[in-house]
């Protein structure tokens, strides 16, 4: 579903993706860890183009992200992402944030896009709220938007970025409930968090990630969390300070 070769970027001299290759298959659920800095949100971004990268090729259902005639507004619609900071417009209520881009991009009819991002809204549990403004919600209820959001486009994949960190403790529940359903239900799905339980629950893979941009680990839940002797000392530190 997807595919990373050898992805390196820089900002000026600075080397923020340092030969990235892995490769996701459809149904997998990969959390990506690692320390602040070490690149996770600009690997993410760019699987969907939000971040150009210099060297280095990716795929998604085949089409190059890098490639000169890609279409990216296609592509995008069929990545949903979903921020730290939700990112919802602000001055339109939540049904339209739900129904705006499947309209402008996909060219769905008003009732078209409403009766598909209503569905996606009830399934989050917040079809009360759909005539509310994002102000007017919880963070928790507003990241739950933002995912009902990314759904509404049908994507293929599903990528999360710390889609927790930003929430009270007690909202952080409610969101992983949703991403564990998804993934439940087969979605493929790239999640940059430090939420291990989630991990533990549902992850395929664990990539961790070291300042530099560097892939260090990219091996099965099951060796993640289980096999500590084969893993590199910076894991095990980072392991050991968010456990
Ligand atoms: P992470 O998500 O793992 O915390 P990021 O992908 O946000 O890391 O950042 C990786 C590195 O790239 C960091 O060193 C950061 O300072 C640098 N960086 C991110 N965005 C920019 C930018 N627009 N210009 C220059 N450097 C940047
Ligand atoms: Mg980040």
């Amino acid at each position: 579903m997807i595919e990373l070769k050898n992805v390196s970027k820089w900002y000026g001299p600075v080397q923020v993706l340092n030969n990235c290759s892995t490769s996701i298959k459809k149904g997998e659920v990969v959390v990506v860890c690692g320390p602040s800095g070490s690149g996770k949100s600009t690997l993410i971004k760019t699987i969907n183009a939000l971040e150009p990268f210099q060297q280095g090729e990716i795929f998604v259902d085949g089409i190059a992200v890098h490639g000169k005639d890609t279409n990216l507004p296609k592509l995008r619609s069929r990545v949903g992402m979903v921020f730290q900071h939700f990112e919802l417009f602000p001055h339109l209520s939540v049904t339209e944030n739900l129904t705006i881009a499947q309209q402008k991009v996909l060219g769905r009819s008003e009732e078209e896009a409403h009766a598909h991002g209503l569905k996606y809204l009830e399934r989050v549990g917040l079809m009360a709220h759909k005539d509310k403004f994002p102000g007017q919600l919880s963070g928790g209820q507003q990241q739950r938007v933002a995912i009902a959001r990314a759904l509404s486009m049908d994507p293929i994949v599903m990528l999360f970025d710390e889609p927790t960190s930003a929430l009270d403790p007690e909202m952080v529940g409610e969101v992983l409930d949703v991403m564990v359903d998804l993934a439940n239900e087969g979605m493929t799905m790239m999640c940059v968090t430090h939420e291990m339980g989630f991990a533990r629950k549902v992850g395929s893979r664990v990539i961790f990630m070291d300042v530099g941009g560097k892939i260090l680990e990219d091996c099965s839940k099951d060796e993640f969390f289980n096999h500590p002797e084969n893993r590199q000392p910076r894991t095990k530190e980072f392991l050991n300070k968010i456990l």
